[in-house]
């Protein structure tokens, strides 16, 4: 089959994009799947700051959790460009298989967070989930947090950098990976950023 997990990729779709309204067209797109999936979100961006509304009681219930990184939004916007602002701060995503980190499979490595430096997913962890995005079947112990997320009428976990609050993604749970924990932490690269040398990415002040 030319796509074996479509049913994951319209549900990861589904749960993670925010772009419910245009889920009505994705069937029909075979052929040309991937250049009208990435139409269909990137048409739905402009959306994005009414989509925001509805995350407003996770937003700010997870974000008035504290962290020992508790940057205010002003010094967050300092030293994030505005999508990553988006996205590590107001809980946004980006489109699927865009994504810097989405088919990159390095063999050693660590990934960090792109806030706070910390570091979260080694290379060892990403598997090829075929969902669009970065996918890892687990993390560096204790670096990343859930939380449980009830937008949208539906029960996901969000995943939170541990050290900053950063928003990170969603993790999923036996969908049938075969992978050691059968979980896949779906992340969005914007809240990434990668090192090849693990000592590099200890976050020795270099992100402060
Ligand atoms: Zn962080």
């Amino acid at each position: 089959m030319r796509l074996p997990r479509f049913s994951s990729i319209f549900r990861t779709f589904f749960t993670f994009s925010n772009a419910t309204a245009r889920l009505q067209s994705l069937p029909r797109a075979t052929a040309s799947f991937a250049p009208v999936h990435r139409a269909i979100v990137l048409n739905s961006m402009p959306s994005i700051p009414f989509l925001g509304s509805l995350f407003g009681t996770s937003t700010s219930a997870s974000q008035k959790m504290s962290h020992p990184d508790s940057r205010s939004d002003d010094e967050w916007k300092a030293v994030l460009n505005p999508e990553q602002f988006r996205i590590l701060r107001e809980k946004g995503t980006e489109p699927p298989f865009t994504g810097e980190y989405d088919k990159h499979y390095p063999s050693e490595g660590v990934y960090t967070c792109a806030g706070c430096n910390a570091p979260l997913y080694k290379a060892n962890h990403k598997f090829k989930s075929g969902c669009g995005w970065p996918a890892y079947f687990d993390s560096l112990p204790g670096a990343v947090t859930r939380h449980t997320d009830r937008t949208f009428g539906m029960e996901r976990t969000e995943i939170v950098c541990s050290n900053c609050g950063g928003h990170l993604g969603h993790v999923f749970k036996g969908e049938g990976y075969p992978t050691p924990t059968d979980e896949r932490h779906c992340v969005n690269s914007i809240s990434l950023k990668f090192h090849e040398q693990e000592d590099k990415a200890a976050g020795n002040g270099e992100a402060k």
